[in-house]
């Protein structure tokens, strides 16, 4: 890929993408890697205030963690659990109902249900437990638990299970407001022995396009990302950015993309892998804002920038996903939340305006086709007139009781 730079080029290519014209692979990684910093941040903001306005949205949301058991052994991860290991789990109904409780008390409107990938493609104990719960697949219970979630609490699950068939697709949307499933990247190459996703089965790239692509198919509300310095190069994350693209200008279901900065985690096996740079995230998620479709919204999490979590405002998100006021987040559990009341101010301190949505974002709301007509009335009760939460009690960003407080032990 030629990506010398001309005199010139790249305010013409900044230029260009202020104005909304889509930058190929070759020209994004040119300012990837040639841009000064400040003018890269700078349009990408111009691009946010054009598309997004001011709102800086967020998800309050009890996180639910459906089973930790997986086939899969990606190389950063703590979630996942062999049998007989610390952690090792799979909630009854009784636990996942408890717990999604917990959260409606706590003003939660989203149950985003995070699992390990087929465990019981390898594990006889995860068969033993589906078999005893009445199923054969995780898939099959998980989506037998986001019905029983949204008919006994009345919160909008969000799943997260990886790999996902077409016809679990379309089960999984008549009870959630949206999916969801990181590409993280195509990069092939990260499933050689001792890459990333070495002993990963669900992280062929392939695989996961194929998922993305038939929930574009069934019209579901889709989020995706990627996931920066697990060992991929700048051309694969901006090609990872574009197939999302592609499939989103061919499905319009992409309602967010997520960039997630690695961090090293104790116990795994890129535990002395760096971490992604502060410096490195902002420019990703800047390239990101200028290569995506403006309706696409633009998210990044902020525990995992610590104390620096404000300036990822600076690149162009108008979306700081999942905050939970009862549950750790159990992906990156050393990661405290910043508490709701910290992001409000960093949100107005920036100019922009804190709001709080569901888990399916305002816009896919009105969107013919794609909402189930069983979750309608459940969306209606919970939106205000613009699509965003409806304020209610529980939900002052102001609020610092425990009940708005993200635990972070
Ligand atoms: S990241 Fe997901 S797929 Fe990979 S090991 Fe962890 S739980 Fe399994």
């Amino acid at each position: 890929m030629d990506t010398a730079v001309k005199p010139g080029q790249i305010g013409a290519l900044l230029a260009q993408a202020e104005a909304g014209q889509p930058l190929d692979v070759s020209e994004a990684l040119r300012l990837a890697e040639s841009a000064a910093t400040s003018a890269l941040l700078s349009a990408a903001r111009a691009l946010r205030a054009r598309a997004k306005g001011r709102i800086v949205s967020y998800s309050r949301k009890v996180f639910i963690p459906l089973t930790t058991l997986c086939r899969d052994y990606c190389g950063y991860c703590t979630f996942r659990k062999d049998p007989g290991e610390p952690g090792a789990h799979f909630m009854s109904p009784d636990e996942v109902l408890a717990l999604a409780e917990s959260g409606r008390k706590a003003g939660c409107k989203e149950a985003l249900f995070s699992l390990g990938d087929q465990p019981e493609a390898v594990f006889p104990e995860a068969s033993e437990f589906l078999r005893r719960e009445g199923y054969s697949r995780t898939l099959d219970y998980l989506a037998s638990m986001c019905e029983l979630v949204l008919e006994r609490t009345g919160l909008l699950p969000h799943a997260n299970p990886g790999l996902m068939p077409a016809a679990d697709l379309a089960r999984l949307k008549a009870s959630n407001a949206s999916v969801g499933m990181m590409l993280e990247t195509v990069s092939p190459r990260l499933l050689r022995n001792g890459q990333a996703h070495w002993r990963a089965p669900d992280k062929v790239p392939a695989l996961r396009l194929r998922t993305i692509e038939a929930a574009g198919e069934q019209q579901i509300p889709f989020t995706t990302g990627i996931l920066i310095g697990i060992g991929e190069t700048m051309a694969e994350r901006l090609e990872s950015l574009a197939a999302i693209r592609t499939l989103h200008v061919r499905h319009g279901h992409i309602q967010e993309v997520i960039v997630q900065n690695f961090r090293a985690k104790a116990g795994t096996r890129m535990a002395i892998h760096p971490d992604a740079e502060l410096e490195d995230m902002l420019r990703t998620l800047a390239v990101a804002r200028l290569m995506l479709p403006e309706d696409v919204n633009l998210q990044a999490p902020p525990n995992l920038s610590y104390g620096d979590f404000p300036r990822l405002l600076e690149a162009g998100i108008n979306d700081w996903g999942g905050i939970s006021p009862v549950t750790l987040d159990f992906i990156n559990p050393e990661a405290a939340w910043p508490y709701i009341a910290a992001l409000e101010s960093a949100t107005r301190a920036a100019g922009l305006e804190l709001r709080e949505r569901l888990a399916i974002y305002p816009e896919f709301i009105e969107k013919r086709g794609f909402v189930h007509p069983r979750l309608t009335v459940r969306i209606d009760c919970l939106r205000d007139r613009q699509g965003y939460a409806r304020f209610g009690e529980h939900q002052n960003a102001g609020n610092t009781s425990n009940a708005s407080r993200v635990h972070s032990s």
